[in-house]
């Protein structure tokens, strides 16, 4: 196939090859022709791109600049380590571009209120930002479990005036937020929206969560030639939904001659349970309303995930990345909770930058490459958020093998 049709994925079903498109009871395959067709009529008007670009600008702080690794590429010997720092947006991550895509849209719709699930919170900080931002209410649905693991950010999400709804059956946790976020979205569809936090679920939050993140391999591509006056030769991103990922590579698909490369965590090892390593060991199923390749069951069960950076312990991954991998397009690799931390503390040692847990298994990934690589190579890595959330996690269980608290 030619490059061009790479880009111009999904078709109007909302299927990038086989994957994709809408997996649901008939009343929420109707909800979702309802956003499709409002997203598309939105999309091309030049004033929502406007307003989404000044919130970008003003707000964000985009254009997110990049860094030039300089003493990281020293001391690891071979390709150059350029960063795209969407660690320095408002928030600290790259999620932040979505939701305020999301919370836009819904706003442009005329909706009251958008809801989400989220895990560790991440998604429904984000999420609530852009709401109190734009003036929407906001109901972030969140596991007992999870509300008690991930304190610090329950308190962020209420102080910015969002209603954390506390879920109780099942295990507790992700899963079952997302099934009671659903059914509270299905009572009443008219005045809110729900609000995906990845490039997943049904046709068309994969494909209008790429366009929101698109903007980073855009800017990147940009400031890259104005930088040293080429392409990157090769894109690194960490896989979790797989997000970042998409929004770095969207722009450089095309390109044949650039290799990308999405990192999934291996977590403690290649068990069932200890890791989330869905490209790699995953086969093909349907999951939250999509289709794509999912760690499951024989039955078709979601299989229990682990990886030390929560925001990448998902048993599914978004359908576009199902299908660059089919195509070749897309290499995926594997970084376990050991690399990762290591690269946690020598980013943040070396050149003064604390990666998220998520962003580290990029790093690790992209500094074993540029070791493989002649010097007149380059690497871009999308630096997908800050680390400050997981320092005390960090410190707690690895503390004292690094030296940041006594033996
Ligand atoms: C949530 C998160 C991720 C994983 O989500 P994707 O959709 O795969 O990008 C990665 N990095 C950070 C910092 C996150 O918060």
């Amino acid at each position: 196939m030619s490059t061009a049709e790479l880009v111009n994925i999904p078709n109007k079903e909302g299927y990038f090859g086989e994957y994709g498109g809408v997996f649901l009871p008939p009343e929420l395959q109707k909800i979702m022709e309802e956003i499709t067709a409002e997203y598309n009529a939105i999309r091309e008007s030049s004033e929502f791109q406007q307003e989404l670009k000044s919130l970008y600008q003003h707000y964000v702080g985009r254009p997110s600049p990049i860094f030039f690794a300089e003493s990281l590429t020293k001391k690891t010997g071979g390709a150059k380590i350029y960063f795209k720092r969407e660690d320095l947006n408002h928030t600290g991550a790259h999620k932040i571009n979505h939701c305020l895509g999301e919370v836009l849209l819904a706003k442009k719709m005329g909706k009251k209120k958008v809801i989400a699930e989220t895990g560790a919170g991440q998604h429904g900080v984000a999420l609530a930002t852009a709401a109190a931002l734009l003036g929407l209410e906001c109901d972030i649905y969140m596991g007992e479990v999870d509300i008690k693991k991930e304190h610090p950010n329950v308190i962020r999400m209420k102080i910015l005036g969002a209603k954390v709804v506390p879920v109780q059956s099942g295990l507790k946790t992700l899963k079952e937020a997302v099934d009671e976020a659903f059914t509270a979205y299905v009572q009443d569809p008219v005045t809110q929206l729900y609000a995906i936090g990845s490039v997943v679920g049904p046709h068309p939050f994969p494909m209008m969560v790429r366009d929101f993140q698109s903007v980073v391999g855009y800017e990147a591509r940009e400031q890259f030639r104005e930088m040293t006056g080429g392409k990157p030769d090769h894109l690194v991103a960490c896989v979790g939904g797989g997000s970042n990922a998409i929004g770095l590579f969207t722009a450089f698909l095309e390109d044949e001659d650039i290799k990308i490369y999405g990192v999934e965590p291996s977590g403690l090892s290649f068990k069932p349970g200890e890791h989330a390593a869905t490209m790699t060991l995953g086969t093909t199923g349907v999951i939250h309303g999509f289709k794509s390749y999912l760690l499951q069951d024989e039955e078709g069960n979601p299989l229990p995930v682990y990886s030390v950076a929560s925001g990448l312990d998902y048993p599914g991954v978004g359908p576009e990345h199902s299908y660059l991998k089919d195509i070749g397009r897309i290499k995926y690799e594997t970084i376990t909770d050991k690399e990762a931390i290591d690269a946690f503390f020598e980013l943040s040692r070396v050149e003064g930058i604390i990666p998220a847990l998520e962003s580290a298994h990029a790093v690790s990934y992209a500094v074993k490459l540029a070791a493989s690589l002649p010097a007149d190579e380059s690497i871009l890595v999308n630096l997908s958020g800050r680390g400050d959330k997981d320092i005390d996690y960090v410190t707690a269980k690895y503390g004292k093998d690094y030296g940041v608290i006594d033996q």
